[in-house]
């Protein structure tokens, strides 16, 4: 599937959730969806329809694929390698992506959005275990410890997110030093960890028919 490049908070009105796609702007009152939680369209304002199962199914699995930014293709290989794993699948799947390096930057606060995450990793401006890694899909593991570069540490974009984290806040699973622009995997996230809104079974009931 191709990328999408439409305006983003189109996405969130369509899949009827915040996606946090925007960066600051998703927890100030300029949120599109705050503002016109309705479907976008020309019907988008028609009372939404009951879904059926696929429906329903179709719609958690493209909520939590635009949540992370991802391809069709790429999403389904984490499901892959999510069955492979012990455990539930579909938290095994969240757990993936969770642990996704520009997700971990994105969630210590070193970026405001996925996508920005995803360009600074690009960009080389991260050491995870004291070696430079610029792959976004790379997969942290537990007591990993992420590292701003030392000539990134100047970055505007990286001390402006770091400045509003506060506000954000850090999930648990993770342990910042602002100070020292450096955050650590203290445990790997567990599903209680995570608290979006999403129905992963029906991913998995999506993927395994
Ligand atoms: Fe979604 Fe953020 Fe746009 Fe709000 S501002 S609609 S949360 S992308």
């Amino acid at each position: 599937m191709a990328k999408y490049s439409g305006p983003v908070c189109r996405l969130c009105r369509r899949e009827d959730t915040k996606l946090f796609l925007k960066g600051d702007r998703c927890y100030t009152d300029k949120c599109g969806y705050e503002r016109r939680a309705y479907a976008p369209g020309q019907h988008g304002q028609a009372r939404r329809r009951k879904l059926s199962n696929y429906g329903s199914q179709l719609r958690e699995k493209q909520k939590l694929k635009r949540m992370y930014g991802l391809a069709e293709r790429q999403f389904r290989g984490y499901y892959h390698k999510a069955t492979r794993m012990k455990g539930v699948a579909g938290e095994n799947l969240l757990q993936l992506l969770e642990r996704r390096l520009d997700n971990v930057i994105y969630r210590l606060g070193f970026a405001s959005d996925h996508a920005e995450a995803r360009q600074l990793v690009r960009h080389g401006h991260f050491t995870v275990n004291g070696k430079k890694v610029n792959i976004p899909s790379f997969l942290c593991g537990l007591n990993d410890s992420i590292v701003v570069r030392e000539p990134s540490k100047k970055v505007t974009r990286i001390l402006e997110s770091l400045g509003a984290v506060d506000r954000r806040g850090v999930p648990k699973w993770l342990q910042l030093d602002k100070d020292n622009f450096q955050g650590k995997l203290v445990t790997l996230p567990s599903r209680e960890d995570l608290t979006m809104t999403v129905r992963e079974q029906l991913v998995v009931e999506l993927y395994s028919k």
